[in-house]
């Protein structure tokens, strides 16, 4: 099983702003200041040496995961990231084995998690065989909704591709290809879906956007088992502990919570992700640091690995 991240972003994408750059590059260039920088790979030694904060972006597209494994190509949500996936699947590669069938699985339907779908090019190629999955009732009708006249000037009926619509049944197994696929319901505003996906003896939960209010005894057992032993656990981690107690009922989570219940599911790493968009990169870092101690001082015996979720992370879990 293999993951990509092509979008990471919480609520709105949020693309780098000058001010961020200008910091980012003055930062680097007082790094910079002595070194040996006379040959490209000097260069690109000194670059690879950078904090990561100045190596790279966490990046400002919104929810889009790929789950893949040669010969079944899953995607987690239409957020602006899917774009950059459907430009990359244009050039072939690896997705020329799929045969123009994406699998394409929906956690809900807020703007952050559909409005990259119309940009989705493989979407306007009549060879492409696009299969919507999902919990929610009418899918069809929730896609076609998103590109009504009044808001987008493309209808969907437009694009060419062939499009399939696939109703799922919350907390009941489907397969698709050798993946095994749990729906459960999340906390979060208009119904939301998590997925969890089995593959060989390989686990990786996706639970955006949700919200842990006080969970009696009853949730917590119920998302222990559907994270159980998890390789990894995409979470909703948007906030950081003192917003998610200011902004209650928004439907987001901290990096925290996710601690608490990876620790006790045994998820081998967390992936804090659906970053808010008014964080920058530093915050999102520090988010993950805090949660390194708050794991090292609650549960000082854990195993569990915790990463700020970065756009264009991969994870093969082929091995
Ligand atoms: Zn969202
Ligand atoms: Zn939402």
């Amino acid at each position: 099983m293999y993951i990509r991240l092509w979008g990471v972003r919480g609520s709105i994408p949020t693309p780098m702003a000058t001010e961020q750059y200008r910091h980012k590059l003055r930062k680097v260039l007082q790094r910079a200041h002595g070194q040996d920088l006379s040959d490209e790979s000097k260069v690109d030694a000194f670059v690879e040496e950078l904090p990561v904060t100045e190596r790279l972006l966490v990046g400002g597209d919104t929810t889009c995961i790929e789950v893949s494994d040669g010969e079944t190509c899953l995607v987690v949500d239409a957020g602006s990231g899917i774009r950059r996936l459907g430009l990359e699947m244009m050039k072939g590669g690896r997705y020329a084995n799929y045969g123009g069938a994406v699998h394409l699985l929906f956690s809900h339907h807020h703007h952050d998690h559909t409005c990259g779908f119309p940009f989705f090019v493989p979407g306007f190629l009549p060879t492409s065989d696009i299969r919507l999955h999902g919990v929610h009732k009418g899918l069809e009708a929730r896609m076609a909704g998103l590109q009504v006249g009044e808001y987008f000037p493309v209808p969907l009926e437009v694009m060419p591709s062939k499009k399939t619509y696939h109703q799922l049944t919350v907390d009941k197994p489907y397969r698709i290809g050798e993946f095994t696929i749990t729906p459960t319901e999340l906390n979060h505003p208009g119904d939301t879906y998590g997925y969890r996906f089995e593959w060989r003896d390989k686990v990786f939960v996706v639970a955006s956007d949700t919200e842990f209010k006080n969970p009696d005894e009853e949730t917590i057992e119920h998302f222990t088992a559907f994270f159980r032993d998890a390789d990894y656990l995409y979470f909703d981690g948007q906030y950081t502990v003192q917003e998610a107690f200011v902004k209650e009922d928004w439907g987001h989570s901290s990096a925290m919570h996710g601690v608490d219940l990876s620790v006790r599911a045994g998820v081998k790493c967390l992936l804090v992700g659906h970053h808010d968009p008014a964080y920058d990169d530093e915050t999102i870092v520090s988010i993950e640091e805090d949660a390194h101690m708050y794991r090292d001082l609650l549960y000082p015996d854990a195993t569990l690995d915790v990463i700020a979720a970065i756009e264009g992370a991969t994870f093969d879990l082929s091995e």
